[in-house]
């Protein structure tokens, strides 16, 4: 689904770099960036605003800018900006995505040295040119060949969220096309890796060239790399390239799992099968005893039971010991989606949500939950529209009428409070004191030491009032690294105070990751798989967490919120 709003505000803030590049004027810079971070959190409310034709209401919006909206609102384009991306060089728009560097060394870089893409900048900054500008300093540097590092990453590497949409596109459009008995997406999103390389789609057909012919000629396809009787390699319009193999029913379950991977966990059943006297290939498992007969093939609980396994799961498949394992049937139960009976971190539009507490809670009703917390921010988040002390009355007021009309559903009285540079939080013990759940998380002060670091997560675990540590890393795809802390430390802390850590289910944050996870489970820390929902769609994230869960080897009695609501009051209360 696509989200106007998110498109205006980055179209907006995009124009303001150019405008600053291009030595325009202030304020009419200061228009659109203040624009857009007006539009950005309206969410689907954009939409209404432009039925009813009242844009203008939208602060910082005038007559110019709300046409601006309705032309990208009705063309998905705006000719104004079209037209001023042209006026700079492209390599050097794509400067301005290295995180860290804005506009303004930019155009330092640009004007001074002549830098027009990151090639050059990648030299320059090695080579010590970059020391010569005013301004920059060795810090600087290693900040930009960092944020290059992670520009570079991404290119490689697509999101998982990202990686299943465009799956699920070629996945319908086959479907819908072809008679087909079986499909399916295989590789690293079958095992919810955080990133994925390319795609691959395994399917069943009795005709194999019809199914290529209609995947090369699918609507996204920008380059066919490849396409033969049985498989074909596209890229689509993003240049991500997806492979599709046709395959014969006898042997779908080995190509599956072959295709699957991970190529250590393939390592370890081919090592496996040659002790059984058996070989196993993407076509099936045969017997060398017995001159190459075909033993199984079809699906993959028939070659894991020939291989005396319990069935593994996809995601644990990373030869973590689950090999092992699975010879012993001693397997975790993993935790499933259906398992999850509350969401514990959801805004709503008391601060930078985009919907109503009603509306939130009627979305988490649909879902079949038995409770949510709503955790807006608090009062020193600016940005974010944090709550001061009085508008808390208000939320609390809303949310006990609330409460008595959805009984038995449970709306938590709840905070999203802000951990100082000093590990001390943003509201007192007697506000704190107050809500049903506390949510604490670091927003600011990413750039501090490890130990300093460190020591604001843990006093967070001390102080009694806090149940659950959010978002406990800090990384944002693409933006910036997990920040270096001592997760075992932190652990041992939370253990003791009872405190749980979130996998926040975020497509850009998964945070926890699964190792963590493993983490936390080896040291008996409870887990918590929230959303962060700022928008009702946001709520579908779930399944992120859950599948980083998975990966982490965690069943429903390592997860706070697979508690149901008696049991979790019950948990808070300790
Ligand atoms: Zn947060
Ligand atoms: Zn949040």
């Amino acid at each position: 689904m696509e989200n106007l709003a998110l498109k205006v505000s980055e179209i907006f803030n995009n124009i303001a770099q150019i405008l600053e590049l291009n030595n325009d004027n202030p304020f009419r810079i200061r228009a659109y960036l203040k624009a857009a971070s007006a539009v950005e959190p309206l969410g689907p409310s954009l939409e209404g605003l432009i039925k009813e034709d009242r844009l203008e209401t939208i602060p910082g919006v005038g007559k110019d800018l709300s046409e601006k909206i309705k032309e990208i609102a009705n063309s998905g384009k705006l000719k104004f900006y079209e037209d001023l991306r042209k006026t700079i060089p492209e390599g050097v728009l794509e400067l301005l995505k290295i995180p860290s560097l804005g506009p303004k060394t930019v155009k330092l870089l640009y004007s001074k040295l002549n830098i027009k893409n990151i090639q050059e900048l990648e030299q320059a900054a090695r080579s010590g040119k970059l020391l010569t500008l005013e301004g920059i300093k060795e810090k600087t540097v290693s900040n930009i060949l960092a944020g290059i590092e992670i520009l570079k990453k991404g290119r490689e590497r697509i999101s998982l969220a990202k990686a299943l949409s465009v799956a699920q596109v070629f996945l319908d459009e086959l479907t819908k096309k072809l008679k087909i008995q079986k499909i399916i997406a295989a590789g690293s999103l079958r095992r919810m890796q955080e990133t994925v390389r390319d795609i691959d789609i395994l399917l069943i057909s009795k005709k194999p060239r019809q199914a290529i012919d209609t995947f090369t000629k699918a609507k996204g396809v920008k380059r066919i790399l490849a396409s033969g009787d049985t498989k074909a390699s596209i890229l689509n319009d993003e240049d991500i390239q997806i492979d599709l193999r046709v395959v014969p029913l006898k042997s779908f379950g080995a190509a599956l799992l072959y295709f699957t991977g991970s190529k250590n966990f393939n390592i370890k059943l081919r090592q496996l099968a040659g002790k059984l006297q058996l070989t196993i290939n993407e076509y099936g498992v045969f017997s060398l005893k017995d001159k190459n007969k075909f033993v199984a093939g079809r699906s993959e609980a028939e070659i894991f039971k020939v291989l005396g396994l319990e069935y593994v799961e996809p995601e644990l498949r990373q030869d973590w010991g689950e090999v092992e394992l699975a010879q012993k049937h001693d397997l975790p139960q993993l935790i499933h989606l259906s398992d999850i009976k509350g969401d514990l971190h959801v805004h709503s539009n008391y601060s930078d949500g985009a919907y109503s507490i009603l509306e939130m809670v009627q979305a988490c009703r649909l879902k079949g939950y038995e409770y949510v917390a709503i955790t807006d921010h608090s009062q020193s988040l600016k940005i974010a529209r944090g709550l001061s002390k009085k508008e808390l009355i208000n939320k609390k007021l809303e949310i006990d009428k609330l409460n008595k009309k959805f009984s038995p559903f449970r709306i938590l009285y709840a905070t999203e409070v802000d951990i100082d540079s000093d590990g001390n939080m943003d509201y007192p013990d007697s506000v704190l004191a107050e809500f049903d759940v506390v949510v604490a998380a670091i927003h600011t002060g990413f750039k501090q030491t490890k130990q300093q670091l460190t020591r604001r997560l843990i006093k967070a675990c001390q102080n009694k009032y806090i149940n659950i540590i959010a978002h406990p890393t800090g990384r944002l795809w693409q933006v910036r690294d997990a920040y270096e802390i001592d997760l075992d430390e932190i652990l041992k802390v939370a253990k003791q105070t009872n405190t749980a850590l979130e996998i926040n289910s975020f497509p850009d944050r998964l945070d926890l990751n699964d190792i963590n996870c493993r983490q936390a489970k080896l040291a008996g820390v409870k887990v918590c798989i929230n959303t962060d929902s700022h928008d009702i769609r946001h709520l579908d994230f779930m399944h992120l967490g859950v599948a980083t869960a998975r990966r982490g080897w965690l069943s429903k009695t390592d997860c706070l919120n697979a508690l149901s609501l008696d049991k979790l009051l019950k948990e808070l209360s300790k």
